[in-house]
């Protein structure tokens, strides 16, 4: 083992942290461990083990301590889906998602190729207005300026002091049942449509759906959905032929204007959650110039997969304090609440007044607050999901029909990463074993969240290599 250098010269701490690794007795496996992170930027530290026995033969096969390595602990990627939080893993995550869409409508990953015949379509579907916005770059806006793509005035009140505030945090809220009530009336529409009844319809037709959400600049969620007719045995058989494109577009439109939930509130009465009229519904085709293809509908949903609210200019953090989870008051043992002194009382990690951010984003982020306190809204969870403007919950799902799941891809990478251990243990003159007979029985626990600074050096360069490589893929310079 290489003595360590004197390193009092380095200013930097990273870099001597570097120095100091690369003097380690196993600075191999410090860069083998880094650069299967893939860039990462919040790896979690982990204290595990992991030991696999041949049940047939009491064999040891693999066995692994986190003790064994360089650094005494285990990194793992983060996995976090959006690009705010981490560039690198919400990369994977948006590979994942495209590959589930694409498999959903050109077959593949275990769904049959010819789902690429059945109607499939991509509808967006839009909240309802709530008081006139800034709007039309290409056009006047009715405040009388051409704003600028990318103006910052863009999607925000014309006139603030009358804007719905309320509706609009509470359609967010409750964008989430609105669209499992919309999946029900789509049905019910169709038999309509066709003149059948549901029973028949649902004995014959099966519908898939897979949808993302997405922030419009006015800070109310939208959806973006494939919908895809099967026949009954789902994408292995054909739709009936009455199943068209057309049938579907029109109960689209029918399910549109039908679905409704209905709110009601002492304090701010009683409010109707529907869509706005303002929806499309689109072929999509297998192949072909300047339309939605297979291809095109899948990059699409899995760029809107890895994003949040960020695009309307809010924070990409909860605002409720975790001490007192809102309350602003700890509860004691006795009648007396003492007050949360970690947010002094007001319940926000962050206080939303100082928030920067812009002032319609501040009075959507604060319209949540105050709804909050109210208990007939009290399972919306609007102090959680304030600085989601009132959203909650999953940004991408789909119906489970539709196609292959982001963990049948996690578990596709996980063994492939088996094989190649596998090939390179046999490589090395060590028998493999016969996976059936396999028992494996492992523990974590968490240590921390992050590198240490000479590890972030190597990372650095790993996204620096990767976004390399992606360069000379995208000039063709390399294959594929
Ligand atoms: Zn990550
Ligand atoms: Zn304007
Ligand atoms: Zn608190």
């Amino acid at each position: 083992m290489p003595r360590s250098p004197r390193l009092d010269h380095i200013v930097s701490p990273h870099l001597r942290n570097l120095v100091r690794l690369a003097h380690s007795h196993d600075f191999d496996r410090v860069q083998e461990q880094v650069r299967q992170l893939r860039g990462c930027t919040q790896p979690v530290n982990l204290h595990s083990w992991s030991v696999t026995i041949d049940h047939a033969t009491k064999e040891v096969v693999r066995s692994y301590h986190s003790e064994d390595e360089p650094s005494g602990r285990l990194l793992t990627a983060c996995g976090n889906r959006r690009s705010s939080r981490c560039p690198a893993c919400s990369r994977v995550y948006a590979a994942d998602t495209y590959h589930l869409i694409k498999a959903g409508l050109a077959g593949g990953k275990n769904v049959a190729d010819t789902v690429r015949s059945h109607p499939r379509a991509f509808v967006t579907l839009t909240a309802p207005s709530f008081g006139p916005v800034h709007n039309n770059p290409s056009r006047a806006c009715a405040c009388g300026t051409h704003h600028a793509d990318d103006d910052p005035a863009l999607g925000t009140p014309l006139t603030p002091a009358t804007y719905d505030y309320t509706g609009a945090v509470l359609w967010n809220a409750h964008a989430r049942q609105l669209w499992a009530r919309f999946t029900l009336y789509l049905r019910r529409a169709l038999a309509a449509h066709l003149g059948m009844t549901q029973k028949a319809l649902n004995a014959s037709l099966r519908v898939s759906f897979a949808k993302v959400a997405e922030y419009q600049k006015r800070g109310l969620a939208h959806y973006h959905a494939v919908i895809r007719f099967d026949g009954p045995e789902g994408h292995t058989s054909p739709p009936p032929a009455w199943a068209t494109f057309e049938a579907l577009r029109a109960a689209v439109g029918t399910a549109v204007e039908r679905t409704r939930l209905t709110v009601t509130s002492k304090a701010v009465g009683e409010r109707e959650i529907a869509w706005g009229t303002r929806f499309k519904a689109d072929p999509i085709t297998a192949l072909g110039d300047g339309e939605l293809t297979d291809a095109k509908v899948a990059g699409y949903v899995a760029k809107y997969a890895t994003k949040s609210a960020e695009d309307t200019g809010t924070v990409d953090r909860t605002l409720r304090c975790r001490r007192c989870s809102g309350l602003g008051c700890l509860s004691g043992s006795t009648h007396l609440r003492t007050e949360c002194d970690t947010c002094d009382g007001t319940g926000q990690a962050e206080s939303i007044t100082a928030l920067p951010v812009r002032h319609h984003v501040r009075q959507m982020i604060r319209t949540a607050w105050d709804l909050g306190h109210l208990p007939e809204f009290a399972h919306l969870n609007l102090w959680k999901w304030a600085h989601m403007l009132g959203f909650r919950g999953h940004f991408s799902t789909k119906s489970r029909a539709y196609s292959t799941t982001l963990g049948a891809l996690r578990d596709v990478r996980r063994a492939w990463r088996q094989a190649q251990a596998d090939a390179s243990r046999a490589r090395r003159g060590q028998p493999t074993a016969d996976p059936t007979t396999l028992v494996t029985n492992s523990a974590w626990t968490y240590l921390a969240t992050g590198y240490r600074p000479g590890e972030e050096f190597l990372a650095a360069q790993t996204r620096q290599d990767i976004a390399d490589e992606r360069r000379a893929r995208a000039e063709g310079l390399v294959p594929a």
